[in-house]
């Protein structure tokens, strides 16, 4: 049965760009997965609750740069055997808010550029989900229902493992030490 989850904060629905950059405005909260229609596409169910922290500030060079994070534990299915199986999403925010495209074209290739019109608010919400849907891996697996024999899974594998070495860089230290024992 699906619980009802309970919100520690709730981030803002909107808010101005005019202000939060000012402002340096930082917000952190929760936001049920069932409010992230899209998202909700590629999941099993509703279940879940997104944290998100997102500060919002003016960087060196003078851009109006968006940093945080999000991170939710929710319901896939996995592509093998078709059945339920958790998935942690969990991605670093790093955007700089433009309002057209010639600004988008400016920004250096290791930045993202997110788009809000000159009177438009910015919405939270919608920030998150497009960084989780970004997380979201291209195949969903069980670990133990990776065929270690097949080339397709292989990639599912590698990045199972890239994801793991990346969050946990100590974890995949562990073991090369105890495989090399
Ligand atoms: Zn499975």
């Amino acid at each position: 049965m699906a619980e009802t989850p309970i919100l520690k904060a709730s981030l803002p629905l909107t808010l101005d760009p005019q202000k939060v950059f000012r402002q340096r405005l930082q917000v952190n909260g929760q936001l049920p997965v069932a409010s992230l229609k899209r998202l909700g596409e590629s999941l099993l169910d509703e279940d879940g609750t997104v944290s998100a922290s997102l500060l919002f500030e003016v960087d060196m060079e003078r851009r109006l740069r968006i940093r945080g994070s999000a991170s939710a534990e929710v319901n896939v299915t996995c592509q093998r055997c078709l059945q339920p199986m958790k998935l942690q999403l969990e991605d670093k925010i790093d955007l700089v808010l433009v309002s057209t495209d010639a600004q988008s074209k400016a920004l250096p290739v290791n930045l993202d550029p997110w788009f809000c019109g000159e009177d438009e608010m910015l919405s939270p919400a919608d920030i998150i989900e497009e960084q989780l849907i970004l997380a979201m891996p291209i195949v969903s697996m069980h670990i133990r229902c990776i065929d270690v024999n097949s080339a397709q899974d292989e990639t599912v594998k590698n990045q199972i493992e890239s994801e793991t070495a990346r969050k946990n860089p100590f974890a995949v230290l562990a073991g090369l030490r105890s495989r090399s024992d």
